[in-house]
């Protein structure tokens, strides 16, 4: 059973101040996963988590996660430009992006972040944007292949634009080190949304081994790992979510077995986790306007995929509660629909829920990564407001929604829809 944190009447609530639909994200969620999150690594006493931005990228959040010593893992000029407002500077910031423009290498180094270089090209490409290469930098590493966990999912390393080779690693460590660098950082990203516990241990073992091959063949210092982010929630009722203790202590095991023997004891764990960090801890919460019977039975809500995409482009699940009606029978199969004119935008096809009446609150599950974030305004659709529900049951708006304003603000040589915006 998947449990909203928030009730009917506290939604009922809230919408008089701030109308559907709305992202509201759990305060105390939060907080407590980055705490065991922290505790699972506190072993390894250079761990450090830098969130992955892309995610969720609003500057409160960024900051409570910053209250437990999380950095920033950007990819873009606006991510870090986002980490500098909220004070996450220096190495805080790592910097893992792909087919990176010249200017944000340089943006990067002026925040003193670490480059986490995606390809060899880059060396040079860092050289002439920044003037140098700093003293401590990273490289992205792609295995190849497939790579199969026990339960048989895999991910396909191999086809995916990401990272060097294991040649080409070793080559820009070379280059790198020649060229004065000092403190060097392995990284990899093999697999998205694992709900396993074996995935981080599994290339942990991966990237520790190659990083005692590393400083021995380069003689490099190799300072941290970064097993990037991919650790899942379980978007399904009926998955069991990932326990961050039992990952903690199987890197912790795979650590002992290969780094310390090779006198590695002192490289740092880095995490660049986005989904895991915030997923479970945000929902989308919208009303049901309309009800439609014709080959199907459709409840269409004032929500649409511009305000969670993932249903529509991945067809992925995403968990629907009809507030009130947590304990009723799900005797009613219904697609939901959002107002796109594109027939994908569903959040839920042949779902069985509760009889849906009009007025109905839904609470869609798991928005709180990837969500609002991959929102976008197809169709003159506008992005939601955010709020966090405090500890102490209050609510605060961390990002307005969007106006007819903001969305025509890039079209300023024309008067469009005076008659028709009131705002
Ligand atoms: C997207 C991304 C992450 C976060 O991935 P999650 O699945 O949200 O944990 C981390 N690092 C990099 C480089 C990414 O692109």
């Amino acid at each position: 059973m998947k449990k909203p944190f928030v009730t009917k009447e506290q939604i009922e609530e809230i919408v008089k101040t701030y109308p559907t639909p709305f992202h509201i994200y759990d305060e105390r969620g939060i907080r407590e996963n980055v705490r065991a999150l922290c505790e699972a690594f506190s072993w390894n006493p250079g761990f450090k988590e830098y969130f992955a931005v892309k995610a969720t990228p609003n500057p409160f959040l960024m900051q409570i996660l910053h209250e437990y010593g999380c950095g920033c893992d950007c990819s873009s000029m606006a991510e870090l430009a986002l980490s500098e407002a909220v004070g996450i500077t220096g190495k805080d910031i790592m910097f893992s992006s792909n087919d990176t423009p010249p200017e944000e290498f340089a943006c990067c180094e002026k925040l003193g972040g670490i480059i986490n270089l995606d390809d060899i090209t880059h060396i040079e490409a860092v050289e002439k944007a920044v003037g140098y290469l700093p003293k401590t930098m990273s490289c992205r590493f792609n295995p190849g292949g497939l790579f199969v966990l026990s339960n048989g999912i895999m991910d396909n390393p191999g086809d995916s634009k990401y990272g060097m080779t294991e040649a080409q690693i070793f080559e820009a460590f070379r280059i790198m080190k020649e060229k004065g660098v000092e403190h060097f950082g392995i990284h990899a990203f093999l697999a998205s949304n694992t709900v396993t516990n074996e995935y981080y241990p599994m290339l942990a073992k991966v990237l520790f081994e190659l990083a005692v091959r590393l400083a021995k063949e380069t003689g490099v210092h190799v300072a941290f790992i970064n097993l990037s982010g991919g650790i899942g929630i379980p978007y399904r009722p009926d998955q069991e979510a990932n326990d961050i203790r039992v990952i903690g202590e199987g890197v912790r095991k795979v650590y002992e077995e290969v780094l310390i023997p090779a006198g590695m004891g002192d490289v740092a764990i880095y995490t660049e986790l986005g989904r895991f960090m915030l997923g479970p801890y945000g929902g989308l919460v919208t009303r049901a306007i309309n009800e439609k019977h014709t080959y199907k039975e459709y409840i269409g809500v004032d929500a649409c995929a511009a305000n969670l995409m993932r249903p529509a482009i991945y067809g992925a699940y995403h968990h629907i509660t009809v507030l009130g009606k947590e304990d009723a029978d799900c005797d009613h199969m219904y697609d939901v629909t959002g107002s796109l004119c594109e027939n994908c935008d569903k959040f839920a096809v042949d779902r069985k829920l509760p009889a849906i009446d009009m007025g109905d609150y839904l609470f869609i599950h798991d928005a709180g990564a990837h969500g609002h974030s991959m929102g976008y305004n197809y169709n003159g659709k506008l992005r939601s407001a955010e709020l966090l529900l405090q500890e102490d049951g209050s609510v605060r708006l961390i990002r307005r929604a969007e106006t007819l304003n903001d969305y025509f603000a890039t079209l300023d040589c024309f008067e469009i829809g005076k008659k028709l915006i009131r705002q």
